[in-house]
């Protein structure tokens, strides 16, 4: 068996949940280290990993990441971690690619970072890396993902894949309590919330853009039938495709369901739950994976760049350290019935492109 799929089928019998990665890590670092890297575990008080490898001689800082959390689902009535978004596959790959620069002695100038890190699926695991300075001196970040059949097959690969940005508002709505009979003593939370669902719909952005808006929780209950509900909780899931859009949309929201409420006489208390910002690529990132992808799969195996309404926290990193060249590509591996589905399963064959694309990458820079 191949050295990838030696630790592929290690790492897919032992799934852990976001910052739970013990085992997962452990493995890693091991290995890592015994081959001669100079490894620091338990990055920022997680379980994230940074191993590097300094030729000495000067040169560019190149870094790969690959994410190591599984998710958990609900199998059969029982809760479960499992790898349906292919994080076992990812640290395999560049696990792999580790080990063998340095076998095959391909870092000749500069340094080489690999980074491990948990819990993408929360979002928050990249955040924890950056914070713990793991790409503090990184001038290129390179991270990849398995893609779906119907965006690249198995042969095939994408150079750039353009992930959307994505927010979850909660809002509290504050009103005031009164008797059902005398409506004009409160301030009718539930009827100012019911007006801002309304309000967001109405929210005018530029109609070239790609965006969406919509409620996607409503709380309401004064526990009587007969009486002014001073309390509402709404959430609104909100998408586009750019940063700039996504700061846009926020405003223009938040405006209108300030609004709305003020309408009342209610305060509406906006809460941002959740963010994942959208891709930010480097061309000169990009150019160089779509290089190393043609010296693989030849020029048939490199496809356009694409679009995914998906959130990757891959982009944590250029958004917090923008002077960080980051490029992520997509790996075709005929993968179905599709990423997070709990029988999703790929082509093991594409494991070993995966690495042979990352090398490439790694000699183009470093060699
Ligand atoms: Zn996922
Ligand atoms: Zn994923």
């Amino acid at each position: 068996m191949s050295i990838v799929l030696e630790h592929y089928r290690y790492l897919h019998t032992i799934p852990e949940l976001g910052f739970q990665e013990f085992q997962t890590a452990d493995y890693i670092a091991n290995q890592l280290e015994a081959v001669g890297y100079n490894v620091t575990r338990g990055v920022n008080g997680t379980t994230g990993i940074v191993a590097e490898l300094d030729s000495a001689i000067p040169g560019p800082v190149l870094a790969l990441r690959a994410d190591m959390d599984a998710l958990g689902h609900i199998i059969n009535g029982e809760h479960c971690a499992r790898h349906t978004c292919g994080h076992d596959a990812h640290a395999s790959v560049v696990l792999t690619v580790a080990q063998e620069v340095i076998r095959e002695g391909s870092v000749k100038k500069g340094r080489l970072k690999i980074l491990f890190q948990p819990a993408e699926e929360l979002a928050t695991g990249a955040i924890a890396m950056v914070e713990g300075g793991a790409i503090d001196d990184v001038e290129i970040l390179l991270g990849f993902h398995l893609r779906p059949v119907e965006e690249c097959v198995l042969g095939e690969a994408i150079p750039a894949m353009h992930y959307s940005a994505s927010s979850t508002l909660e809002v509290t709505f504050h009103g005031k309590p009164a008797h059902g009979a005398r409506p004009h003593l409160g301030i009718n939370a539930l009827e100012a919330a019911a007006y801002a669902v309304m309000a967001v719909k109405a929210v005018p952005l530029p109609p070239h853009l790609t965006w969406s808006a919509k409620a996607t929780r409503f709380l309401c209950d004064a526990g009587v039938t007969n009486s002014i509900p001073d309390k509402a909780i709404v959430c609104w899931d909100l998408r586009a495709a750019h940063n700039d859009t996504m700061d846009m949309l926020k405003e223009k929201v938040t405006c209108a369901i300030e609004h709305s409420a003020a309408a009342f006489g209610a305060i509406a208390d906006v809460k941002l739950m959740k963010f994942i910002p959208a891709a930010e690529i480097h061309q000169d990132a990009t150019a160089l994976i779509s290089e190393a992808i043609v010296d693989v799969l030849g020029s048939a195996g490199l496809t356009p760049p694409k679009s995914t309404v998906g959130g990757e926290d891959f982009f944590f990193y250029p958004r917090l350290r923008p002077n960080v060249k980051a490029g992520f590509w997509g790996l075709g591996t005929n993968l179905e019935p599709g990423l997070h589905h709990p029988d999703m399963h790929f082509d093991l064959k594409s494991l070993a492109v995966g690495v042979r694309i990352f090398k490439r990458c790694i000699e183009k820079t470093l060699g």
